[in-house]
């Protein structure tokens, strides 16, 4: 019954009522285009799981603001929906401090932060009043100097991260010793250099690094004052363990500003990946101990490593296949491996893993694709990209609209209560109106109908899914 979920526009979303998930979306969709030939594979995020990280941010981390990485995954609904609570964003190019700035966010909460920027884009930044932006170079300063005099620099400095899944200070990065110069440098050419910054590299998960690097910072951050510049300090990719050493280094009083740029954490489990699979082969291993021969399968799916799963080389993802349909609890399983649709022995997605036997036309499901799967696929052998189908729950969305027209609640418990409270409205309303409209469709067979509790601003609902956003 398509009936219970609903869309809201600005967000590209549907509404889910008491009771639906975004599983139910998916479900849905699969069921939809079942009878058809053409089963291209498609998204769905489920909203609400953004406002978790965030509540969740929040908690772990109550003096630094997150700045959103746009490049991990840049999707309207996602860039309107941390917008709407209150986060600031990371941009790296033009066109992405125009997607956000398209969707109505002031430039104060963006950063430009890509310490390597064409003239031209920086040139861009000063006419659409972005003025935060990294640096890590002498002739990065100059050109900054030049094209945007009134720009507030933030200097970034390298940090150790061997620990890290995918190093950045490889490639970015001033040393303590080149940052006493950088920073006197912009003194000399009347620059404002108001913070600085570091990258863990992505996926770091070693905690004493994050404690290294916050040194470090404050290192720099005295080097700054002696300099004579007045710093406000932004920090990257950190976790709560780093708490104690914020406290230490720049304890509560010090006045300093904390920022953070997170990207995974706040989309990458939002995101499920619906793929069906178009082409299968049988084989024959030899198995020696046994002297018998072990059958194995291959899949061929619609979306591969030129797609979505570009992500196994740039982001060193391991992939694990769920199916959408459950197996029988005597099912036999097979060895088998999993590949993508184009012509390229290279296009391998999952090497070896046991499963079912599975047949043309059934679809597989990939959880945790939210970061830096389609945000880097290509269109190669004309194999298009997927399509995404965002919802949230109704209690995610009415506390989205309250933190958007309240602002950020003052303390994490008000907002975990107003949550809760949302949450528990809802859940009567919905259990009142299910009731209601269970007796409705009794008497009239009408399953359609308004639900009562939904605020009268919302604009028309529609019984079925519509297309999202096609990257
Ligand atoms: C990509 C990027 C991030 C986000 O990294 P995640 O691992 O997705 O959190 C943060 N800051 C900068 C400058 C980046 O380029």
């Amino acid at each position: 019954n398509t009936g219970y979920i609903y869309i809201y526009d600005e967000f590209d979303c549907h509404i889910l009522d008491e009771g639906f998930t975004a599983k139910d979306i998916l479900d849905q969709k699969i069921n939809e285009v079942s009878s058809s030939d053409d089963k291209d594979a498609f998204y769905v995020a489920d909203l609400g799981d953004i406002l978790k990280k965030h509540q969740r941010w929040l908690e772990a981390l109550p003096r630094v603001t997150p700045f959103y990485a746009v490049k991990c995954k840049d999707s309207r609904a996602i860039v309107s929906t941390l917008a709407a609570i209150g986060t600031g964003f990371d941009c790296a190019s033009k066109t992405e401090i125009q997607l956000v700035q398209g969707l109505g966010v002031s430039p104060e909460r963006i950063i430009y932060a890509n310490p390597c920027k064409p003239v031209s884009q920086i040139k861009y930044a000063a006419s659409s009043g972005v003025q935060m932006m990294t640096f890590d170079s002498e002739i990065e300063l100059m050109k900054v100097a030049r094209a945007h005099p009134k720009a507030k620099l933030v200097l970034w400095i390298a940090t150790d991260d061997s620990k890290a899944a995918c190093r950045l200070s490889v490639k970015f990065g001033a040393t303590l010793k080149a940052s006493r110069l950088l920073l006197e440098r912009a003194k000399e050419l009347n620059i404002d250099v108001i913070g600085m910054s570091f990258h863990m590299g992505s996926g770091c998960t070693d905690p004493e690094t994050f404690v290294q690097a916050v040194s470090n910072a404050r290192c720099v951050f005295d080097m700054g004052t002696e300099v004579g510049f007045n710093t406000k300090l932004k920090f990257e990719e950190i976790t709560s363990v780093i708490n104690p050493a914020l406290d230490k280094y720049f304890p509560s009083d010090s006045g300093v500003r904390i920022i953070a740029e997170p990207g995974r954490y706040y989309v990458a489990s939002a995101f499920t990946l619906a793929v069906n699979i178009i082409a299968k082969t049988k084989n024959k291993k030899q198995n020696k101990t046994y002297e018998s021969n072990e059958q194995t399968f291959m899949y061929y799916l619609k979306d591969g490593v030129y797609g979505s799963f570009n992500y196994i080389l740039y982001d060193h993802a391991h992939v694990k296949a769920l199916l959408q349909k459950r197996p029988k609890p005597d099912e036999k399983y097979y060895s088998s491996s999993i590949w993508g649709p184009t012509c390229d022995g290279l296009d391998l997605i999952v090497e070896h893993c046991n499963l079912p036997e599975m047949h043309v036309g059934d679809w597989m499901l990939f959880e945790n694709m939210g970061a830096y799967t389609v945000a880097a696929a290509s269109t190669f052998n004309g194999f298009q990209r997927p399509n995404f189908y965002y919802g949230m729950s109704r209690p995610m969305w009415q506390l989205m609209k309250q933190i958007q027209s309240h602002g950020f609640p003052t303390e994490v418990e008000d907002f975990i209560f107003s949550f809760f409270l949302s949450f528990f409205l809802s859940f009567f309303l919905s259990f009142f109106f299910s009731f209601f409209l269970f007796s409705l469709s009794l008497s009239l067979s009408l399953s359609l109908s308004l639900p009562p509790s939904l605020p009268p601003s919302l604009p028309s609902f529609f019984p079925f899914f519509r297309q999202g956003l096609m990257m």
